[in-house]
């Protein structure tokens, strides 16, 4: 009986660690000014960024909805409003990037934004029932602008099929810089790149995927966790005066280049099984 007590909590205990992912994404981190009017206001684990213009706020990503009230505070912090959120982008239909969609509109009315290769997705992430608000269907290349700040979605799908890659020209100290922030181009555990039947064409798509990402002009390197481009050592680096940590080229393509390879290898997995 102990034993059967003691292993129950041990599978609980493993299958709630599973659906509550990474302690990290729970955990607030330091937020700050990246470059120009892009601002980091997500946790240690899941990246949202603020981009403030004179006509309200874009934000990138609402992360769970347990997230929701750290995001807030984060913004608060650097002292923006919450409510002048008028916009909400995702990177992927996934729940800790987009499940706090819905609760945001609530508190902000922000107009939410989603790849239409990803609505289905997302028709399906009701957190508490709640419909998923969307409120402009966006295709590859779509352009998003605000107060003078334009954005434009990127389709790097693979991770998902509406995954998004996020692209903006910052102007800072008198020179332009190309931002991007990275959608996903991970292949998670489960991920069936063969014989997918809900996603036949999965493998092309990460190939094109890459493709794209590695073509797009690249200053300031970003993504929708901080893991993609280190985050914390960047962070840390960051000092008046002193380079801006943040403006790495070379980390963005090494990092493809290494994504490129984990996917090819679990490719090649995958294919010899089915064999
Ligand atoms: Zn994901």
């Amino acid at each position: 009986m102990l034993l059967r007590t003691i292993s129950l909590s041990l599978f609980c205990y493993a299958a709630g660690l599973f659906a509550q992912g990474n302690p990290e994404w729970d955990e607030p981190f330091p937020p700050h000014k990246i470059i120009g009017n892009v601002y980091y206001v997500g946790t240690k684990g899941l990246s949202n960024y603020l981009i403030t213009t004179p006509e309200g706020n874009i934000l990138i990503n609402s992360d769970f909805e347990r997230n929701v009230p750290t995001i807030r505070a984060a913004i608060e912090k650097l002292g923006f409003r919450f409510r002048d959120t008028k916009i909400l982008l995702g990177s992927h239909a996934h729940g800790d990037h987009m499940e706090g969609d819905a609760l945001i509109k609530e508190l902000t009315g922000a107009r939410v934004m989603a790849m239409a290769e990803d609505v289905p997705a997302l028709e399906k992430m009701r957190p508490g029932n709640k419909p998923h608000p969307i409120d402009r269907v966006l295709h590859d290349g779509d352009q998003v602008t605000l107060g003078g700040t334009t954005l434009v979605a990127h389709l790097t799908p693979g991770h998902t099929k509406g995954c998004t890659t996020w692209t903006l020209k910052v102007p800072d100290g008198g020179k332009t810089y190309d931002v991007v922030i990275v959608g996903s181009v991970n292949v998670n555990p489960g991920f069936i790149l063969v014989g997918n039947k809900d996603y036949p064409q999965i493998a092309t798509d990460y190939v094109r995927t890459f493709k794209i990402l590695q073509g797009l002009p690249v200053d300031v390197f970003l993504g929708a966790h901080g893991n993609y481009y280190g985050l914390e050592a960047k962070y840390a680096k960051l000092k008046p005066g002193a380079p801006n940590p943040f403006i790495d080229p070379d980390g963005y393509h090494a990092y493809l280049a290494e994504r490129q390879r984990a996917f090819q290898a679990e490719w090649d997995k995958q294919k010899a099984a089915a064999k």
